[in-house]
């Protein structure tokens, strides 16, 4: 064995800019790609398209200025000439490309005006005495500063000097076939020629398998360790009580669909366990999640517990409220309303109101969360559109809910239907200051459940069809419940692409629609560079509008619009005051206005598909027949039309979601806000499906069978990710 190679501050430093921060990190620090400097081809036989080495000597060295700044320089060798092209370049490439140079160029072969061409190919000095490498050169994602050659030692080094043990039960290797461990990883950063180099590129080649699986493996155990941990700690007994619950389903005009019935006891049979549960409830746009929500709510309700409902946007955060004091007034609840933007006198009284018991159910957005709110007695959060909310803010929530959920009040449960809340009695001293001291009082409290800390219930719901492979691994610290069925009786949407030549049909359509007694949605593009660009062109959509159409109602509703004048907007739509909405994408989630039959959103090719199907998703939803226009700017790319043809020809959101990943991978896919999601460095789901349905059960017998493995995996993968093990 050798010793560990000396590694500089400064290397160091540019080593933790790509994640590497042990050395045994090196080792997983696998390239991108290789070339192949192991042979040199004739410059007749290159083929367009083809990464390949050629040799000869330059016979022509000059700088072109049009179109642009660029070095051009002809490699001849004994059956023909390719043109080199760099457009970014030093001096020093310029003289070493000097005609009567003798030169090696790796690159891509294209045909260009002159004929074959490479652009920026990588070159050296080299005749035919120079030895060719015998193996792929490993190409490493690196930064400014660290160059090819001087990772490849390091990483060299640590293959020399680092245990390479198969963290891998023997069995488990052998019954899933799994090459080996330490032959892979050696084979992947130092591939002889004779492995197949599209293997390695497409990484199918059993080397590339077995670091994926290992991958996979360590993300499924992490959040299994998560998910049984859980199991651990305590959450209050929210059992059914047969109470509000019957109470809720018998006054509503439509009886739950069987897809709600099922996630609906799903729930109740976890809240009733004494552990906290958090479920992910997937349904699509339209799908019911909001009366499962509500019914959910009442059951921690009837317990005496406090339930905290929460909504990305403050549109969407109104319209709870609204369909939750509609819903549970005539239970004798009353719910609250708290935004950020509350006058300070509504908000104080809110707060009072949340902190004193007063009320059983608050409705907001993040702001329910801030520092200022606490609850008297905190069982049940729910947080609508989960996807919308960063990871940051699940962790904020999950720990608000530690701190500030009160023990169980002994005498808050309820069985008296006519009143079935009353204000369960402050404690002695309780209501005089929520302070730490009261914290320790209650822990001691042993008031019949166990006097240990509690934390709330967590249901996160989503419409953002997650396709089964990103839940299964992005969620596995889940449990996920999925509403696969819509409401009887709607009527599918229709959706047409307009170019934005037709605009004149769009509009007459628009007219027609009203004429009929329907309402439409018009939505303005989404301009992600500038919100003031996109408030403008809301503003200009509106008046251009008004004057189109003097005959019709125009209302406005924009991100930026103050919450009085948004919510004015809204119920004069939702009322049919007005019959032609602008909105901005703000109203993407959970808007309902079921006799909206007609949706024009313009510049669909800007939108990404989870978005447009959520905004989709806000017509048809009465029994009309609905339409979606989706106008867009010729000329398209060719992502766009893609895209376009995805939504067009699906209305199931879970197929338009796994069309999606295909399309632009699953970073973007869970959004940006997503991100400090542990990503995948190496699977790729799209393609990993077996490899993850393995994982995840290999995961499970790990835990259950080897602990040992299991830490020893997790440690070799996972040891500086902590924050991502309890995300
Ligand atoms: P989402 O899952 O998108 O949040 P909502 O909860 O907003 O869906 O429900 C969409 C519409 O379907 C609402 O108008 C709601 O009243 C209606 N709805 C919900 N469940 C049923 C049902 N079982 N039968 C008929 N209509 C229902
Ligand atoms: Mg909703």
């Amino acid at each position: 064995m050798s010793t560990p190679a000396k590694i500089t501050p400064a290397t160091l430093a540019k080593l933790a800019k790509l994640g590497v921060h042990h050395r045994s990190e090196l080792l997983l620090h696998l390239p991108l790609r290789y070339e192949d400097e192991t042979s040199i081809v004739t410059i007749d036989s290159l083929q367009p398209g083809e990464t390949l080495q050629v040799q000869g000597i330059i016979t022509h060295n000059e700088v072109a200025f049009r179109p642009r700044r660029t070095l051009v320089c002809r490699l001849q060798d004994e059956t023909g000439e390719l043109y080199l092209r760099f457009l970014n370049f030093y001096p020093s490439q310029q003289q070493q490309l000097a005609v009567g140079q003798a030169i090696r160029a790796l690159g891509e072969a294209r045909m260009g005006y002159y004929g074959m061409e490479m652009v920026h190919p990588k070159c050296r000095v080299a005749n035919e005495a120079t030895p060719l490498s015998t193996s792929l050169t490993p190409i490493y994602p690196t930064t400014a500063g660290l160059a090819q050659p001087i990772l490849r030692k390091l990483i060299l080094n640590a293959l020399e000097v680092l245990p390479l043990n198969d963290t891998l039960p023997e069995a488990v290797v052998q019954e899933l076939q799994l090459a080996d461990f330490a032959s892979s990883i050696k084979l992947l950063h130092n591939p002889s020629p004779d492995v197949s180099a599209t293997q390695l590129e497409e990484r199918n080649h059993a080397a590339w398998q077995r670091i994926k699986f290992d991958e996979l493996l360590a993300q499924q155990l992490s959040m299994r360790v998560h998910h049984r941990e859980r199991g651990k700690r305590i959450a209050p007994k929210l059992v059914a009580k047969k109470n509000l619950v019957p109470q809720l389903l018998k006054a509503l005009p439509y009886r739950l669909t069987h897809a709600q019935q099922k996630v609906l006891s799903e729930i109740a049979h976890d809240i009733a366990l004494g552990h906290p549960m958090q479920r992910l409830l997937l349904g699509d746009v339209g799908s019911g999640k909001t009366v499962v929500a509500a019914l959910a709510a009442l059951q921690a309700i009837e317990n005496g517990y406090q339930v905290a409902f929460m909504a990305p946007t403050e549109i969407l955060a109104e319209q709870h409220y609204l369909k939750l004091c509609e819903w549970l007034t005539p239970l004798g609840l009353t719910p609250v309303w708290l935004s950020g933007s509350l006058k300070k006198k509504d908000k104080t009284q809110a707060i009072t109101h949340i902190a004193d018991g007063t009320t059983q159910i608050a409705v907001g957005t993040h702001a329910l969360f801030q520092a200022s709110v606490e609850f008297k007695k905190l069982g049940l959060v729910i947080v609508d559109e989960q996807h919308k909310f960063g990871v940051q803010q699940r962790l904020a929530l999950r720990s608000k809910g530690k701190a500030k959920s009160q023990p169980l009040h002994s005498s808050a449960a309820t069985n008296n239907s006519s009143n079935p809340l009353p204000n369960p009695p402050p404690e002695m001293g309780r209501e005089a200051s929520p302070s730490p001291s009261q914290w320790g009082r209650a822990q001691r409290g042993g008031n019949g459940d166990g006097g240990n800390s509690h934390e709330p219930h967590q249901l996160m719901m989503s419409a953002t069809p997650i396709p089964r492979t990103l839940a299964m691994s992005y969620y596995a610290d889940l449990d996920v419940s999925v509403i696969d069925e819509l409401p009887p009786g709607r009527t599918p949407i229709v959706t047409k692409l307009v170019s934005d030549a037709r605009r004149d049909e769009v509009c007459a359509r628009v007219l027609s629609a009203c004429a009929a007694g329907a309402q439409v949605y018009w939505v303005c593009p989404l301009i992600e560079e500038s919100e003031t660009l996109e408030l403008q062109n809301a503003l200009e959509t509106y008046e251009t509008l008004r004057t189109t159409f003097p005959e019709l109602r125009v209302g406005l509703v924009h991100g930026r619009l103050d919450n009085v004048s948004k919510a004015a907007a809204m119920a004069d739509f939702k009322s049919g005051a007005t019959q032609l909405l602008v909105a901005t994408t703000v109203i993407e989630v959970g808007v309902d206005v079921p006799n909206a039959s007609l949706m024009i959103i313009e510049h669909a090719e800007r939108m990404g598909l989870a978005q447009l199907h959520q905004l989709r998703g806000r017509v048809g939803r009465g029994a009309a027949q609905s339409t979606c226009i989706l106008m867009f700017q010729q000329p398209l790319s060719e992502l766009a039309r893609a895209r376009l043809k995805v939504i067009f020809e699906n209305t199931d959101g879970f197929v338009i979601a796994q069309q999606d990943l295909q399309l632009r991978g699953p970073g973007e896919l869970l959004g940006a806000r997503q991100s400090g999601v542990a990503m995948l460095r190496f699977a790729d789901l799209t393609m990993d499906e077996d490899l993850l349905e393995q994982a995840r059960s290999v995961a499970d017998r790990l835990l259950q069978h080897h602990p040992d493995a299991a830490r020893a995996h997790l440690q070799r993968w996972m040891a500086n990710k902590h924050d991502y093990l309890h995300v």
